[in-house]
């Protein structure tokens, strides 16, 4: 399996996986893939300095299957899974496991090769989000997100030009969306305050609500 970063349905921040300090160099060295325009590079290694700073909760994530049943997941892998504590299983994330076949039965398509079945998988799968972000949506919302209502509304999460949840406008943030999360982009565009803890950080915490406040609930 190739690796790809997961991205939270309530406010498509990342895993938080990937080593900054490595990417800080990159930037300072010039051989950062991400395009700086006219940002100074040693302003940039300094606020990636201050996100991993600050990134501590986007490790705790939540997935909830479609019994309903919530699951606190472990740490993410780096190829669409989480691990579960205490278990030797992997959560699966099904959005973009769905949609990674669909665009791979696209490319079949294009060469005249039959599509592929989905693959079996035995272990939990369903909707994942930041702890933070979902008690975020419980205390000033009294929402909590359920697989019923989400799960036909997923979209493509690898897409720049796609929201994750549709009926959901998550913002520039979309714009960092790729193969792993893009962070120097995030700081050139100058959202990098959305990777804050909405649970510790004002702004972040109104962003999410904002988002939410008028998404349809009649599925809840
Ligand atoms: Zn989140």
């Amino acid at each position: 399996m190739s690796l790809y970063d997961e991205y939270c349905l309530i406010c498509g921040g990342p895993p938080g996986d990937i080593d900054l300090d490595d990417l800080a160099q990159q930037v300072l060295t010039g051989q950062c893939s991400s395009p700086l325009g006219t940002a100074d590079p040693r302003a940039v290694a300094q606020a990636l300095a201050t996100v991993k700073a600050n990134l501590g909760w986007v490790k705790h994530w939540v997935g909830i299957t479609s019994d309903e049943r919530r699951w606190d997941l472990g740490e993410y892998t780096g190829d669409g899974c989480f691990r579960l504590p205490d278990s030797e299983q992997q959560f699966l994330p099904e959005g973009p496991w769905r949609s990674s076949h669909i665009r791979m039965n696209k490319w079949r398509e294009k060469r005249g090769q039959p599509p592929r079945e989905l693959p079996p998988y035995d272990g939990p799968s369903g909707i994942v989000f930041h702890r933070s972000c979902e008690q975020v949506l419980q205390a000033d919302l009294d929402y909590q997100p359920s697989h019923r209502a989400l799960i036909h509304r997923l979209r493509d999460g690898f897409n720049r030009d796609g929201n994750l949840v549709e009926g959901l406008d998550y913002g520039p943030i979309v714009g960092c969306f790729e193969q792993y999360f893009d962070y120097v982009k995030a700081i050139v565009d100058g959202i990098d305050w959305m990777l804050r803890d909405p649970l510790v950080h004002r702004r972040s915490r109104e962003r999410i609500v904002e988002m939410w406040r008028n998404f349809p609930r009649l599925l809840m």
